[in-house]
């Protein structure tokens, strides 16, 4: 019932409605106007003419009347107006002489006769002599005077009657009014909806597009040829659609789609993963999400430039949508094809709709890792990155696209610790693992504001006197509840939380002061510290140092910086840069742990070094393992002839330390020597060093 309600109320409500009611109203009130101008004339004429017939009837009647009058003959008079009463539409009549008496009366009603009062009417025909009649409503009164042949005035016929018939036509007129009205109506009402329909259609057309509109699509077309404003209205809508049109599908592209390399933004894979992933648990099945992070892209895009960076970018997109299309083709699974999107920076993700185990993912993973590291040419150079992959599967990695992409990319910084280049699959321990590094980077943060941190000094000896050739700084964690930590426990977790900068400039400072203040009691002895990767590529990385030795007012030349050798063999161009002009103010470098990474010799020997740390590995192994010695003896050979110093580290034995002297080694650091001690011992060390210079070999601080 009631959508019957509504529908017939909404009809009622409608335009179209609103129109055929207001012109069958319009119709209806011409139609009575009209017909209300005619039927008053027509009741005019009737009336004219009913009063000129009672007039000429009492006219007739004066004329019968002169004689009875004249004699005062009041039977006859009587007589006469009681047949002229019988025959016509009178209810009153009277006669009165000049002398106003009555000569006679009749009457319709049973009135008593005798006591008549003549009529205002009467009276005033008589004074005046002439005919005299009055319309009050349907109430006619008319005074006719009755004159002698002499023309003398004898006195006056009186009349009064009702107008029943008046009434009667007054009534019959309305009656037809309203058919006639009704019949107008009949006729003229369906025409005028089906015309104000048809006018209306237009304005129906533009509801309609504009509820279309509002619901589904803008892509559309109204037309509307009416020539009038309808049509004009039609235009404009069309070209608002069109403006909104294009407004908003910039906007969808500005919410949703990557501007550098044109493929789905983070949002938009937020979404559709969260769909996949909801249909994957209604439905059954699973997919996956993998989380692409290159490596190298940043030194290659520092060294590129922005506009070069984005263009590797979007090559690196490129390929990417290209093996994902690949591997869709190939297990003919393109109703559900795979989504590859770029989440920000280097970072990349492929949402897997649908995989029947693990194993397909991992294909598609390793296919991409492949195809990452091939070559990207840009600019006339050839580019190398690599890509680690996270890859996370749903249901059972998470079912909602956070907890699905926070565990991909665990992965991903698993894969990427391992060495990058490769695939890893998201395991739960990796949460826990994850949890513990969130902790200690924050209190990391705060062991840098409460002055937690320390550094550590352990010598470096002179082979050939036993004499204190430098210190290395190293630098210590004193943790509230865990205790003295190595910077194995937490120098990566500083480098991925970005707090290496802070700390490595604090312990260049600290160490530049200390080796000032050595030198204030004598001691001039170099101090070694320790550069990260992230640290050194900082902008701003040469002035710091020399920031640090004017405010410690140490000399350059007793400042040794440290460079893994993997640093320096990264990006050797930059390496060469960022030195050159350190060294040129006395400043001199190491090349830390060297053995352990690939250096190519072109570089190695245009490197402006001047000391290679031998890897403490190669030290340990050399007496047992004839490959490790063979590594020294090549380094030993190699510094020699390129006129470098060399630091044998990690000696722990007499044997070790007599293997290196044979060898050639001119300087050693180990425990054998002295462990990393608080300043203060070192400080004793020194001391002792310098006054007994004979006692090399037993002088092993243990700390
Ligand atoms: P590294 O620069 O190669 O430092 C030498 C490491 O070998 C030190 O470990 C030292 O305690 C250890 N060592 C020295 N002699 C011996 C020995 O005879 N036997 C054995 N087994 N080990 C020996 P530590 O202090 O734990 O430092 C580890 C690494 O942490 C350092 O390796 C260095 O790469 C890094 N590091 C230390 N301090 C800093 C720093 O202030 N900044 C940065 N960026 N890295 C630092
Ligand atoms: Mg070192
Ligand atoms: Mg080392």
């Amino acid at each position: 019932m009631a959508p019957i309600r509504k529908a017939v109320s909404r009809v009622m409500r409608s335009l179209v409605m609103k129109f055929t009611i207001l012109t069958g109203m319009l119709i209806f009130a011409t139609t009575s106007m009209l017909m209300t101008l005619e039927s008053m004339s027509a009741q005019r004429e009737t009336r004219n003419l009913v009063i000129e017939r009672s007039i000429a009837t009492l006219q007739a009647a004066a004329t019968r009347l002169v004689n009875p009058i004249t004699v005062r003959d009041d039977t006859a008079v009587e007589a006469y107006l009681q047949n002229l009463l019988d025959s016509g539409n009178f209810t009153e009549l009277y006669v009165i002489n000049n002398h106003r008496e009555v000569l006679g009366e009749a009457y319709t009603d049973d009135r008593t006769k005798g006591g008549l009062r003549a009529a205002n009417l009467a009276v005033v025909s008589l004074g005046a002599g002439d005919l005299r009649y009055q319309l009050d409503g349907i109430t006619l009164q008319v005074a006719v005077p009755v004159y002698t042949e002499a023309r003398r005035l004898a006195g006056i016929v009186y009349a009064k009657q009702e107008l029943h018939e008046l009434v009667a036509s007054r009534n019959a007129m309305i009656q037809r009014q309203a058919l006639l009205a009704l019949f107008a109506l009949g006729i003229f009402l369906p025409m005028a909806a089906l015309l104000v329909g048809r006018a209306l259609r237009p304005i129906k057309t533009l509801t309609d597009a504009a509820r279309l509109a509002s619901s589904k699509t803008l892509d559309m077309r109204i037309r509307i040829d009416t020539g009038d404003e309808l049509e004009v209205l039609a235009n404009a809508f069309n070209r608002m659609f069109a403006r909104l049109d294009g407004n908003l599908k910039r906007i969808h592209r500005l919410a949703y789609v990557d501007m550098v390399t044109e493929l789905p933004n983070r949002e938009r894979f937020r979404k559709e993963t969260e769909r996949v992933a909801r249909r994957s648990l209604e439905e059954g099945g699973s997919g996956a999400v993998l989380f692409i992070d290159l490596d190298r892209f940043k030194r290659v895009n520092d060294s590129l430039g922005i506009g070069e960076g984005d263009r590797l970018l979007e090559m690196v997109g490129r390929r990417l949508t290209e093996v994902a299309r690949g591997c869709d083709m190939a297990a003919d699974n393109l109703t559900d094809p795979s989504m590859v999107a770029r989440l920000g920076g280097d970072e990349f993700t492929v949402l897997l709709p649908k995989i029947t185990d693990s194993s397909d993912a991992a294909r598609v993973a390793n296919k991409l890792v492949d195809a990452v590291r091939l070559p990207f040419e840009i600019s006339g150079h050839q580019v190398f990155l690599g890509a680690s992959i996270g890859v996370a599967v749903f249901p059972q990695d998470g079912a909602d696209p956070e907890t699905l992409m926070r565990h991909a990319d665990l992965a991903m910084a698993h894969a990427k610790r391992a060495g990058g280049s490769a695939a890893q699959f998201f395991e739960p321990t990796m949460n826990q693992s994850a949890f513990e590094r969130l902790v200690l980077e924050n209190e990391l943060r705060d062991a840098v504001q409460k002055d937690q941190l320390v550094v550590y000094y352990q010598p470096k000896l002179f082979m050939k006197d036993g004499g204190v050739a430098g210190a290395e700084a190293l630098v210590r964690w004193q943790h509230p509840t865990a205790g003295l930590l190595s910077p194995g426990a937490f120098i990566e977790a500083a480098e991925e939380c970005g707090l290496i900068g802070e700390i490595g400039d604090w312990v260049l400072r600290k160490a530049c002061r200390d080796a000032a203040e050595w030198r204030a009691l004598g001691l001039d002895i170099p101090v070694a510290v320790n550069v990260s990767a992230m640290q050194f590529e900082r902008e701003g990385f040469s002035a710091s140092v020399n920031d640090a030795l004017e405010d410690a007012n140490l000399p350059p030349e007793l400042l040794e910086l440290e460079l893994t050798e993997s640093i320096a063999m990264e990006n050797p161009e930059r390496v060469i840069e960022q030195v050159q002009p350190l060294r040129d103010r006395g400043v001199s470098f190491a090349i830390d742990d060297f053995g352990t990474g690939h250096s190519s010799l072109s570089y190695l020997t245009r490197m402006p070094f001047d000391v290679f740390k031998i890897d403490q590995s190669f030290v340990r192994d050399m007496a047992t393992n004839d490959h490790s010695r063979i590594v020294v003896e090549t380094i030993l050979a190699l510094a020699n002839s390129l006129k470098l110093e060399t630091v044998a580290e990690g000696v722990e034995t007499a044997e070790q330390m007599t293997m290196l002297r044979d060898l050639g080694a001119t300087l050693a650091q180990g425990f054998l020597f002295g462990r990393p001690m608080p300043l203060t011992s070192f400080v004793e060390f020194a001391q002792d060093a310098a006054s007994d210079d004979d006692d090399f070999g037993d002088t092993a601080v243990g700390i």
